[in-house]
């Protein structure tokens, strides 16, 4: 009756207050049952996974994995989609704005329907979208690199993938072009219904007055904005002279704005991560920013940056609901993806939760340890059970030991 059984595991689904052994039933790709003990005697497959913890398709909301839509630079280091993806026990992607408006068609005829993951996008606010990343080089230095109108029509025709606007405030457009930057991102997102997606932290031309635009980027930020990177140390972060939360910050979080840390190479900063939790101040949702750079350090994979968040104190229930619940939200996408339910696309992340002593860095190679650690077992994406890879350290996917 059942396409595959998943038996005996935890079911921890924090955004329907799920915590418990269950089993659940799959059967033409979507989940038929979710019960204490269902029947697997006609179950064309059975997992066992005793002590394991099930929760709903991991979803990673910042990742680059366009490849090859320009050289040199971050086209080139982007991550091979199902490597981000069902190899590491996600299911969902969205591409933090890699492309823009004029060489989306690279995604569309090359990335979008060459994956088993579940892939989503943002569009650059850049036509050409990021180019030269590698090289520390931006994707706009006057208006004419914007192209507001396509930029509106593509979201507008490819709504099934574009699920909002990126935009990095980096030099030296933060400054020639100032808020007209934010503004022009913003009409952009308006106009197409969708989310602005901020990069915060000038990690090109390490500029101090950076956080001035954040401030108005953050004055401006409606219900459903992205800012991204919140725990960035770089110039343009969202703790003043003396470390405190800014005031603009607050507000965006009483509007309903979205706080998304995408760890990169550059932008997971733990004395960051731990000022902002002291000061009650948390990130909606956990984030990769991943690239095939990051994935040998110091990002690794979607769950060492949850272990790294356990670190700073928060709960595996707590970053499981940063990674599914939240970001679903995020996209608009909670009727369908974050949730384990009768009915929904069997989209499910098996993973395991390790005591012991981990060591971890953040992007300033910070050392510091932590005592719990999260590894991905299995991935069942649309009902099909998918291989890992064998993960990024020479030992495999847990961190490493301290
Ligand atoms: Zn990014």
């Amino acid at each position: 009756m059942y396409d595959l059984v998943v038996k005996g595991g935890r079911v921890v689904d924090p955004g329907q207050g799920l915590d418990g052994a269950m089993d659940i039933g799959v059967s033409g790709g979507r989940i038929a049952a979710v019960e204490a003990a269902i029947d697997d005697a006609d179950a064309a497959r059975v997992i066992d996974v005793g002590g394991r913890v099930v929760i709903p398709g991991m979803i990673d909301l910042h990742v680059h994995f366009i490849q090859g839509a320009g050289t040199p630079g971050v086209n080139e280091i982007a991550v091979p989609p199902d490597l981000a993806g069902v190899q590491s026990g996600v299911t969902t992607l969205l591409d933090a704005g890699t492309t823009g408006a004029w060489n989306y068609g690279v995604y569309l005829h090359h990335v979008a329907n060459s994956a088993k993951t579940r892939l989503l996008s943002m569009l650059n606010i850049g036509k050409f979208g990021i180019p030269g990343q590698a090289l520390g080089k931006p994707e706009i230095y006057t208006p004419e690199d914007v192209d507001l109108d396509a930029t509106i029509r593509l979201a507008d025709q490819y709504s099934e993938h574009v699920r909002g606007v990126k935009v990095r405030l980096v030099g030296p457009a933060l400054f020639s072009m100032g808020a007209d930057l934010i503004r022009l991102a913003k009409e952009a997102a308006r106009e197409a219904k969708l989310p602005l997606m901020a990069h915060v932290g000038d990690i090109i031309g390490f500029d101090e007055r950076a956080q001035d635009l954040t401030r108005t980027l953050l004055q401006e930020m409606e219900e459903g904005d992205i800012l991204t990177h919140v725990c960035t140390s770089m110039p343009g972060g969202i703790l003043d002279a003396n470390g405190k939360v800014l005031p603009e910050l607050r507000e965006a979080e009483a509007n309903g704005a979205v706080f998304d840390p995408a760890h990169g190479r550059s932008n997971f900063n733990f004395d960051i991560a731990n000022r902002l939790a002291q000061q009650d101040f948390h990130p909606t949702t956990i984030s990769t920013d991943l690239t095939l750079n990051g994935r040998k350090g110091p990002i690794h994979s979607l769950t060492e940056t949850m272990s790294k968040f356990m670190a700073v104190g928060y709960t595996m229930e707590q970053t499981v609901r940063m990674v599914t619940e939240a970001p679903a939200k995020a996209l608009g996408m909670q009727d369908r993806l974050g949730a384990i339910a009768v009915g929904r696309e069997a989209d499910l992340s098996i993973i395991e939760e390790l005591n012991g002593k981990w060591r971890f860095q953040d992007s300033q190679g910070n050392p510091f340890t932590g005592e719990k650690a999260l590894r991905p077992v299995h991935t069942v994406r649309a009902g099909e059970l998918i291989p890992l890879e064998w993960g990024p350290h020479p030992w495999g996917w847990q961190p490493a030991e301290a």
